[in-house]
């Protein structure tokens, strides 16, 4: 038996792990300190009324002879596709049902659509980012070339015509930067992607954060994007689906390489190794979309924002440069004083009992950068930022 030698080049994350070590040493060395988290990347409001009242009755249902399910269709039941086709368009998106894949989450699908292509693939992955990218990569034997984002771009690197590519990858608002492309941005990388015969692999798995409605939620709010982009979506972050455990993946029908629908490809796929997401959670999902599902999630989005606006307010106070906070739950802020993302954590830490995340545990170029989280209470949020605003 032979392993997948793959995986022995797979560099080991130790970002969160020294995290919890360090605030554990911390708090046993000071009991009397209070520790304000800001690098949840999880959201903490629970599950909306709409969804569990859904919930619960579909759990009813499957208590009965004649309304229990057994199997579903591996790529999601109508009621939930018809919900999110209905989403995309109030956005001027039209979908066909076959386009919509439910699934467990963003995360599986971003892994698993890799069986898709053959490793002999150039792709392009942003630096900093969201580790799965580089890692799925790299277990199906990979490598990957880097986009650079830095300051000077706004985190939002853009196409370099003399770059080839075969697959990229775009997170929009990004984790975990928190920059947002504008529609024009967006543009210029469906157009180098169908110059160059690329597929754009795009992570909207924030798009809800976005409030500036000139900003966009899609990228196949794009003209040409339906020939060269696949999207991935998440109820996650959108309506605090992270233990639920729900998302979709829109495979656009004009999608073909080599002859081959990409579509049909995900369908054989999805069908052979998937078995679909539970009843109980496609009913969670689906009650999103409601009337009282919107206005509840929305009011979940707008208290993540509010922290959001309280840390960004105190970081312009203080002149610190930084991207996110408005469209996104995540700010990016540059360490001060030229300090590197681990110094900086030790200083906040150790100084004010505030807990980030280090900006070089998501790639070279997040080095002397922070990444801050919006997903901690009100309270918490403001008291961390008079914190902030004391030692900045
Ligand atoms: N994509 C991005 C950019 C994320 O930050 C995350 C989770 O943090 C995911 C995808 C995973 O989402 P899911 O919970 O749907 O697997």
């Amino acid at each position: 038996m032979k392993i997948n030698h793959n995986y022995q080049k797979l560099e080991q994350s130790y970002l969160f792990s020294n995290i919890a070590h360090k605030v554990s040493a911390f708090t046993a060395a000071h009991p009397e300190k209070e520790v304000i988290r800001l690098g949840i990347g999880d959201v903490t409001l629970p599950l909306c009324d709409a969804v569990i009242k859904a919930m619960q009755q579909a759990v009813s249902e499957m208590g009965h002879k004649e309304t229990f399910r057994g199997y579903g269709p591996e790529q999601g039941y109508d009621f939930l596709k018809e919900a999110i086709a209905g989403y995309y368009g109030e956005q001027g998106i039209s979908l066909d049902l076959h386009e919509i894949f439910i699934s467990d989450g963003a995360k599986s699908d971003v892994g698993n659509i890799l069986d898709l292509f053959d490793t002999d693939n150039t792709v392009l992955v942003p630096d900093p980012v969201y580790p799965v990218y580089v890692d799925t990569n790299i277990m199906a034997g990979r490598t990957v070339t880097y986009l650079n984002a830095t300051a000077q771009n706004g985190f939002l690197p853009l196409p370099d015509p003399a770059q080839k590519a075969d697959i990229i990858y775009l997170c929009s608002p990004n984790n975990p930067t928190g920059a947002v492309y504008t529609r024009e941005q967006l543009k210029q990388w469906v157009d180098y992607a169908l110059v160059q015969k690329a597929l754009i692999l795009f992570d909207a798995a924030y798009e809800a954060f976005i409030k500036d409605p000139s900003l966009p939620r899609s990228i196949l709010s794009i003209e040409g994007a339906r020939k060269c982009a696949i999207e991935f979506c998440s109820f996650s972050k959108t309506a605090g689906f992270t233990g639920t455990r729900c998302g979709y993946t829109v495979v656009p029908q004009e999608l073909t390489f080599e002859g081959a629908s990409l579509n049909a490809m995900w369908l054989r796929r999805q069908t052979t190794k998937f078995n679909g997401v539970s009843y109980i959670v496609q009913k969670g999902a689906a009650a999103v979309f409601t009337p009282e599902g919107q206005k509840q999630v929305k009011a979940n989005i707008d208290y993540y924002r509010q922290n959001a606006a309280v840390l960004a307010d105190t970081l312009r106070e203080k002149n610190i440069w930084f991207t996110g906070g408005e469209n996104s739950p995540y700010l990016w802020m540059q360490c001060p004083n030229q300090m590197d993302s681990w110094a900086f954590f030790d200083y906040l830490l150790t100084e004010v009992g505030i807990v980030g995340t280090p900006g070089s545990g998501f790639g070279k170029n997040g080095e002397g950068f922070f990444r801050l989280t919006a997903f901690n209470d009100h309270e918490n949020t403001k008291k961390a930022a008079e914190r902030l605003r004391a030692c900045l």
